[in-house]
């Protein structure tokens, strides 16, 4: 959340031409306050979106909820997605230092990883059914990057977060910025102890 923050005070000093960032700091504030991965009400929020592949049978641990968007977290991600016209999302989360991507991300994902030292990785080593990726990149072809942040403090790596940040965000390849005017998005959640940001390209522009 705090490299979130300070990646939203450089955005308002010099905003990104021709898009709009939507931030959602914190998409989890009950696990963030709780210092843990889930909710309050134990549903695992990134199983919860309406994946094709949402399953009701999961990991201890990784309660997906009763039904897809069944928690007010997802169900209002989902309506500022689908309401915006979101083109991209960043989401990030910790603690594996890495770059995952769903859907048509690789470039991207290629761009950010270089810009931080964290590699790309394609997947993360076990199945996320109903995970944002599942639903906006596999489903329906939206490129997502999921930023990896690494375990502990953000003072340990603060240069490279906020690298890769600005690189999702300002040097995005050409094919995420439509030729008419665009507004991008980005969103946050809390995974795994540490905090999950989105950032989305949006359509359409109503802006300067
Ligand atoms: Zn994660």
């Amino acid at each position: 959340m705090e490299a979130l923050l300070e990646f939203s005070s450089r955005l308002s000093s010099a905003p990104p031409q021709g898009a709009s960032v939507l931030i959602v700091p914190a998409l989890n504030p009950d696990g963030l306050l709780l210092r843990r991965k889930n909710a309050a009400s134990d549903v695992d929020l990134n199983r919860n979106f309406r994946a094709r592949n949402f399953s009701r049978q999961h990991a201890p641990g990784y309660d997906p909820g009763p039904w897809p968007l069944s928690e007010p977290e997802t169900a209002l991600l989902a309506g500022i997605i689908d309401g915006q016209a979101i083109d991209a999302v960043v989401a990030v989360h910790a603690p594996f230092a890495c770059v995952n991507f769903d859907g048509p991300a690789l470039p991207w994902a290629r761009m950010v990883a270089e810009a931080c030292g964290w590699p790309v990785r394609e997947n993360i080593g076990y199945p996320t059914p109903g995970s944002l990726g599942s639903w906006l990149g596999t489903d329906r072809n939206i490129p997502v990057l999921t930023l990896e942040l690494p375990p502990g403090p953000l003072d340990d790596f603060r240069e490279m977060a906020a690298a890769a940040l600005d690189r999702a965000c300002f040097g995005a390849p050409d094919f995420l910025r439509p030729k008419s005017p665009t507004t991008t998005a980005t969103t946050t959640a809390t995974t795994k102890n540490a905090t999950t940001t989105a950032r989305s390209t949006v359509n359409p522009p109503k802006i300067g």
